[in-house]
């Protein structure tokens, strides 16, 4: 621990307190919040020119905490006397999204290589405590986007409209400063591409109800259990759910493929998909590709190797079923009831009078 040489408050980090107008015979060395109120906090010239408008707020000396109740609404501009005003006593400034500008906050080595990889160079603020990232980006964004790792631990989110991050300049609480890391024009970039970049981090919560929604209806036809097509040796458990490497095309992360057999759904984290034991088999098999998942997927040649794939497995396919053209759903099982002279509506009896279809492992 050092000491501060002005006020004796105990730090890990001191200043020289140089260039600061003040008269003194010696270089006294300073904690932050000595520096901040001594020397001002400054929002350096390269950003006021990268982003002119109206996008600074008051933040508390030292501290991440906005000053003003409705900071959202009522966003600065950096010439404004009462946000200079704050400036020069030292107090911190944060850095509003929306109106165009968006700040993806990338708080984890993952999230940043990705943003690295798959997203344009832009101007970047490294924050010295977590040492996360906040890339700035011309983009329009609907809403803010959470990024969350598989232990649901937040890793990351993309700040628009009336969220904010501190700005390059500004003390941490820790004592250190939050600096520019590359001073590059503001790239733009469109909310499919962020969200391509980072589709590991973002929690699809409606593709997963998709997946159940998908899996009911594989089921309603065929009765055929998660856990009769997947294996789950070598997953880990996490609550009723089991979580791995995806078995086909494998994952970095060794967690993108989860399973959840109360649910009777698979779900792979990569591509933002998921289904029943049915779609499970047939990306497996290599009948679909794991991207290509989704509504209307398991059809006309694609249902037909499916079903062929199932019998290989030993499960006995009733021959009704075998003549569809797809797996159907509500609509079009009544249509298929007609065309193919099913007992009325197979998904109809059975939701009515509890007439299952079920199939019955290894009985051909
Ligand atoms: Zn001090
Ligand atoms: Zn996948």
């Amino acid at each position: 621990m050092l000491t501060c040489d002005l006020c004796g408050r105990e730090v890990s980090v001191k200043y020289p307190l140089t260039k600061c107008g003040k008269d003194l015979n010696w270089v006294p060395w300073v904690c932050h919040y000595c520096m901040a109120e001594n020397c001002g906090v400054e929002i350096p010239s390269s950003l006021i020119e990268k982003l002119p408008e109206a996008h600074y707020i008051r933040v508390a000396k030292c501290d991440k905490r906005p000053l003003d109740k409705n900071w959202p609404d009522h966003p600065m501009k950096p010439d404004d006397p009462r946000l200079q005003a704050h400036l020069r006593a030292g107090g911190n400034y944060g850095v509003v999204g929306g109106n165009g500008l968006v700040i993806l906050d990338a708080d984890t080595e993952d999230v940043k290589r990705a943003c690295e990889k798959a997203l344009p160079k832009t101007f970047t603020v490294q924050s010295p405590g977590s040492l996360g990232w906040h890339l700035y980006y011309f983009c329009e964004l609907e809403k803010p986007i959470r990024l969350y790792d598989r232990n649901k631990d937040n890793v990351g989110d993309v700040q628009g409209k009336g969220k904010m991050v501190v700005g390059p300049g500004s003390f941490h609480p820790c004592g250190l400063q939050y600096r520019i890391i590359r001073d590059l024009p503001i790239a733009k970039v469109s909310e499919d591409e962020i969200r391509q970049a980072l589709k590991e981090w973002i929690v699809p919560e409606a593709p997963i109800e998709d997946s159940v929604k998908r899996s009911r209806r594989e089921v309603d036809l065929l009765n055929i259990n998660i856990l009769d097509v997947v294996s789950l040796a070598g997953m880990r458990r996490q609550g009723d759910e089991y979580y791995g490497s995806h078995p086909v095309h494998g994952s970095k992360t060794g967690r993108n493929f989860w399973v959840n057999p109360s649910k009777n759904v698979w779900h792979c984290f990569r591509h933002g998909v998921g289904g029943g034991p049915l779609s499970w088999v047939a990306v497996e098999d290599g009948i679909l590709r794991c991207e290509d998942v989704g509504p209307g997927a398991l059809r006309g040649e694609t249902f037909k190797r499916v079903l062929e794939a199932l019998e290989r497995r030993g499960f006995k396919i009733p021959q009704f079923i075998k003549k569809l053209e797809g797996l159907p759903d509500e609509l079009s099982v009544v249509m298929f009831g007609s065309k193919y002279n099913m007992p009325v509506n197979a998904y109809k009896l059975k939701k009515d009078n509890g007439i299952s279809l079920k199939l019955e492992r290894g009985v051909k």
